[in-house]
């Protein structure tokens, strides 16, 4: 069986999805969040001040943004991503 690790809370766990079954809802209503705040907002936001609008961790947008459909949804709603992912790519372990 593979195990993975979950990247939100780091415990390991057996599917194939990116973090653990505790942290699918948490993940789940963050989503919810950053969807309703694009929604609401007038302008195009960028990663960083939708980040900090919502609560959101940088990081936990990050990763939300590694998923092509969400990335997609969530640039429709008015997310200003141009520097997407390529930034956080020099985040040090
Ligand atoms: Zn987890």
């Amino acid at each position: 069986m593979n195990l993975n690790k979950c990247e939100r809370c780091g415990c390991f766990f057996a599917s194939k999805n990116s973090v653990c079954p505790n942290c699918e809802s948490k993940d789940e209503n963050e989503i919810n969040k950053l969807k309703h705040f694009l929604s609401e907002a007038d302008t195009t936001v960028t990663v960083d001040s939708l980040a900090f609008s919502t609560g959101v961790s940088l990081k936990n947008v990050n990763r939300f943004l590694k998923d092509k459909n969400l990335y997609t949804t969530l640039t429709n709603l008015g997310l200003d991503s141009q520097n997407d992912s390529n930034t956080n790519i020099t985040f040090s372990l």
